[in-house]
């Protein structure tokens, strides 16, 4: 069989593997990316971003991928439903965020990447990878049947099911969650601006329900759950609402796993990298990893291009890519996880009595891992929830995955 030669072999077309495919475009190294769907973004999403994942994205708000341009305010709902904390956008210096299209997205993320020079083969399934010689072959099942490539450095982009690491990597503790999404049509919201979060052990154990707005009535309505059916905690959720849901209809379901266990310990090997889902690389608590997928695509793109450019794809040369993402996203996934499992451990009346006391920056700031010995200082003002939680925030967070 005749071998197609790269420098580099990308393997997944999701947010992560699409950015890592442009950056080592644009570097002049000989990039080819294989997505085993024939269309980009089938997978499931809520589609929510803030406007920073554009700007790490490098590109600018469209109508072509855009569905909610507005969105400004969260409102996150206890158990107890009178009681919801609002977070503007405003009122935490935050420049709001977006409903996309996924897939219009990723196809005009396709478009920049194969404008940078990278081959991008659709409906290419990545089935088999060997070290051979230095270097790696994978096979991969095509249209046109089994074709061979090789390549100095592969990227695993392949999400949760990820052939990279599966062949190569030990996922000790990697942890994903069901999910399961409804598009509603002639949902009645509370307006088109607002993303609604809601918590509750009747509601979702172990995750929360979703309703982002995409105009027109529109609406992703979805859930994640530990330990409980996703679908009969969504429909229920959905019966109980009858004031959105009493005429909405659902349009398309879709489900798929949400990894929430934390960045996995190694992230590259000689010629080897991970990023996104496959790496763990989501906000625990939030399930969020679009921004941070491309934020990881992004460096693993540049830095192996550039490794590959000096001629050194060594574990050590590579490690520059996990280096510079935990500068900035280490401590937000190690400072989520650590308030998931804490808020887990939460009763109904517990959440409701925190729906009392914590104010919109409070939330974001626990959701993404930051300041979190604030919100602990805080916490150790309120009996019932000093010991319980307050106490672990202010702890170090080392030894906490
Ligand atoms: C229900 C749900 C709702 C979500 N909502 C949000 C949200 O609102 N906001 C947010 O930020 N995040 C959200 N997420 C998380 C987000 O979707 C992921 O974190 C993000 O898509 C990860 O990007 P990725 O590129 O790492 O992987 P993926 O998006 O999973 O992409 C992996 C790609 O690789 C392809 N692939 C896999 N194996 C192979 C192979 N062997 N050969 C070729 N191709 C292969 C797949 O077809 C897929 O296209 C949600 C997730 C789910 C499940």
């Amino acid at each position: 069989m005749k071998i197609a030669s790269y420098d580099i072999l990308i393997i997944g077309g999701g947010p992560a593997g699409l950015m890592a495919a442009r950056k080592a475009a644009q570097k002049g190294v000989k990039t080819l990316l294989v997505e085993k769907e024939k269309q980009f973004g089938l997978k499931v999403c809520g589609e929510a971003v803030s406007a920073d994942t554009l700007a790490e994205a490098e590109m600018s708000p469209s109508e072509s991928f855009i569905c909610s341009r507005e969105i400004d305010r969260v409102l996150v709902y206890a158990p107890q439903e009178e009681k919801n904390v609002e977070i503007s956008a405003e009122s935490i210096g935050y420049s709001g965020g977006y409903i996309l299209n996924k897939m219009t997205f990723l196809k005009e993320m396709g478009r920049l990447a194969l404008q940078e020079g990278t081959e991008i083969w659709m409906g290419a399934l990545a089935n088999q990878l060997v070290r051979h010689d230095g270097l790696f072959r994978c096979t991969i099942g095509t249209a046109k049947g089994d074709q061979l490539v090789e390549a100095k450095v592969v990227i695993g982009c392949g999400g949760v099911s990820s052939l990279v690491a599966r062949r190569f990597f030990n996922r000790q503790g990697y942890r994903l969650i069901p999910c399961l999404q409804y598009q509603m049509a002639n949902c009645h919201l509370v307006d088109q601006r607002s993303l609604e979060i809601f918590l509750g052990n009747n509601v979702a154990p172990g995750a929360y329900v979703w309703i982002f707005p995409k105009g027109e009535g529109l609406a992703n309505v979805g859930i994640g759950t530990q330990g409980v059916p996703a679908r009969r905690c969504l429909d229920r959720f959905i019966e109980t609402h009858p004031q959105r849901f009493k005429k909405a209809r659902v349009l398309s379901m879709g489900a798929a796993p949400v990894p929430i266990g934390g960045q996995i310990e190694e992230l590259v090997q000689d010629g080897l990298m991970l990023c996104g889902d496959t790496a763990g690389q989501v906000i625990p608590l939030t399930g969020a990893g679009i921004h941070s997928g491309i934020a990881a695509g992004r460096i693993a793109g540049q830095v192996a291009a550039e490794a590959l450019l000096e001629g050194n794809i060594s574990r050590e040369k590579l490690s520059a890519y996990p280096e510079q993402f935990n500068k900035v996203w280490g401590q937000c996934i190690i400072g989520s996880f650590k308030v998931q499992q804490l808020i887990v451990k939460l009763s109904d009346q517990e959440l409701n009595q925190l729906a009392d006391i914590f104010t919109g920056q409070d939330i974001v700031d626990l959701a993404n891992g930051f300041n979190l010995t604030r919100v602990g200082i805080k916490l150790l003002k309120y009996p019932a929830f000093a010991a319980k939680i307050g106490r672990a925030l202010i702890g170090k967070q080392s030894g906490i995955r």
